[in-house]
C-alpha cells in the first residue's frame, strides 16, 4: 500500500459498473491527498481513521458545468423573468450596483450549497461588460481560492449581453484573460452579429490557448441555430474536445432524425453539449397557453451518439431561475423527469452526465483509483440509478484527502426507541 493510511473507507460500491446492486464491495485507503489502495478487505493502519460505508455509492464528487455564482442569490432584489430577455435586463439593471463584496457574499452562499450536496469540481461562468466591468470577475476569483479547500473552479468570462454590438467588453475579457480567467465564453444570441461574435471568441481563444464554452441557440426555433457556425469553426481550428455548447434547447424542437444528424455532426466536431433543465424548463416555450413545450434539449441521446453530454445547474435563485439548492443529483433527477427517463440504466446515464462526463468536459483527474486524487463522496445510496430516482443525500465529502462535509444519517423517534433511519442496504 506504500505511504501509511490516514483514512479507511470500508464497504463502497464504486460508480461506473454496469450491474447497480450486486457489485462487488471494496476498500479505499488514503494518504495525504491520494488514493493509496482500492481492493476488498483491505488492512487496518495504525492511527487511520475508519469510515464504514456499508455498501454505500462512492465517487469522486458531482463536477458543475455550468453555474453563475456572480448573479446567483438575487430572488431578494428581482423575481423570476416571464422570459429570456427579461431575466436578462432584470439582471443588467440590478448588476451596475453589484460590488466585489456583494458578489462575494451571495456566491459565497451558493457555492456552499453546492459544497454541501457533494460538487467536488466546478465552471462558473463570470459576466464582463461595462455595467460590471471585472468586478465579478474579481469577486470570483478571490472565491477561487477561499474555497481551494472544498472545490476546483474554473472560470469562464463571458459577454452575457452581446459583444459586437457592446464596446468596451472585448477588452475587458481580454484584462480578464490576462488576469487568470480559466476559459473564455460567447453569447450569440445576445448578440446583434452572431457568427462575428462566435469568430471573436475563437479568435481570442487561439491567442491565449483557451478552451470555449458558449451559451447557444437558447430559444425553440431550429431555423435560427448557430450550432453549425460552432463546428465549423471547431473543426477549421483544430479544437475538437475544447468547445462546449450550452442549452442549445433548439434541438428538443427538432424530430429524432433531424436531432440524431447534428449529435453525429457534434460528436465528429468535438463539441461538447451542456443541458441546463432548471433554467431551460423554467423559460422556454412561454409563448404556449398549453401544451407547453419542455425546451430541454435530447442530452441522454446525444451522450449515446458519443457527445460529451453534462447536466449542469445554470442558474440559482435569479430571474433565469428562482429556484436552487445547489445539488446536482437534483438536475440529474430533473432531467430525468423532463425527459420521461424510466430505466435504471438511464437513471445511470443521466448521474454520469453530472460526474465523469462533465469530468470529461474539464479535463479532471476523476476516478477512484490508485494514484487518484482523493476526492471522494459517499451517497446514501447503492447505485447511481438509485441515486438519481431518490436523491440521495451526501454523508460525507472528502477533497484532496481531507474531509470537508459531513452529514450525519436521520434517525427514526418510534415509540420506545430511537434509531437510524433504514440505511440503502
Ligand atoms: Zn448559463
Amino acid at each position: 500500500m506504500g505511504e501509511r493510511p490516514s483514512m479507511i473507507l470500508r464497504g463502497a460500491r464504486l460508480a461506473g459498473g454496469a450491474a447497480p446492486v450486486d457489485k462487488t464491495v471494496v476498500d479505499v485507503a488514503v494518504a495525504g491527498d491520494r488514493i493509496v489502495a482500492v481492493a476488498p478487505a483491505l488492512p487496518g493502519a495504525e492511527g487511520a481513521e475508519e469510515i464504514a460505508l456499508d455498501g454505500r455509492l462512492l465517487f469522486p464528487g458531482f463536477v458543475e458545468s455550468h453555474v453563475h455564482l456572480d448573479k446567483s442569490a438575487l430572488t431578494d432584489r428581482c423575481a423570476g423573468a416571464p422570459d429570456l430577455p427579461s431575466a436578462i435586463a432584470a439582471v443588467a439593471a440590478e448588476k451596475r450596483a453589484f460590488t466585489v463584496e456583494d458578489i462575494h457574499a451571495r456566491a459565497s452562499e451558493t457555492l456552499t450549497r453546492c459544497v454541501l450536496h457533494g460538487a467536488t469540481a466546478m465552471r462558473t461562468h463570470v459576466e464582463a461588460d461595462p455595467r460590471i466591468g471585472l468586478r465579478g470577475f474579481e469577486a470570483i476569483k478571490a472565491l477561487r481560492e477561499d474555497f481551494a479547500w472544498a472545490i476546483d473552479l474554473q472560470i469562464c468570462v463571458f459577454p452575457q449581453e452581446g459583444l459586437t454590438n457592446d464596446p468596451g467588453t472585448e477588452a475587458l475579457l481580454d484584462q480578464a484573460v490576462r488576469e487568470g480567467a480559466d476559459l473564455i465564453g460567447g453569447c450569440p444570441y445576445a448578440d446583434t452579429d452572431p457568427t462575428a461574435q462566435i469568430a471573436r471568441i475563437f479568435s481570442l481563444a487561439r491567442e491565449y490557448d483557451l478552451d470555449i464554452d458558449f451559451h447557444l441557440d437558447f430559444h425553440l426555433d431550429p431555423a435560427r441555430m448557430d450550432l453549425g457556425e460552432i463546428c465549423r469553426m471547431t473543426e477549421a481550428h483544430g479544437m475538437g474536445g475544447r468547445v462546449a455548447a450550452g442549452h442549445v434547447s433548439a434541438l428538443s424542437a427538432l424530430p429524432p432524425d433531424e436531432a440524431a444528424a447534428w449529435a453525429r455532426r457534434m460528436a465528429d466536431a468535438g463539441v461538447a453539449l451542456t443541458v441546463l433543465p432548471a433554467t431551460d424548463l423554467f423559460l422556454m416555450g412561454r409563448e404556449a397557453r398549453h401544451l407547453t413545450p419542455r425546451g430541454v434539449a435530447p442530452a441522454h441521446d446525444f451522450h449515446r451518439c458519443g457527445v460529451t453530454c453534462s447536466l449542469a445547474t445554470n442558474n440559482v435563485l435569479n430571474p433565469f431561475t428562482p429556484f436552487g439548492d445547489g445539488s446536482l443529483l437534483r438536475m440529474a433527477n430533473l432531467y430525468a423527469n423532463a425527459a420521461q427517463l424510466g430505466a435504471a440504466e438511464d437513471h445511470a446515464l443521466c448521474f454520469d452526465m453530472v460526474s465523469s462526463a462533465p469530468a470529461r468536459l474539464m479535463g479532471l483527474d476523476y476516478g477512484v483509483r490508485e494514484g487518484a486524487r482523493a476526492d471522494l463522496v459517499a451517497l446514501d445510496a447503492r447505485s447511481e440509478a438509485e441515486a438519481v430516482a431518490t436523491l440521495a443525500p451526501p454523508l460525507f465529502v472528502v477533497k484532496n484527502g481531507r474531509r470537508t462535509v459531513t452529514r450525519p444519517a436521520p434517525v427514526l423517534h418510534g415509540p420506545g426507541v430511537d434509531r437510524p433511519a433504514p440505511g440503502p442496504v
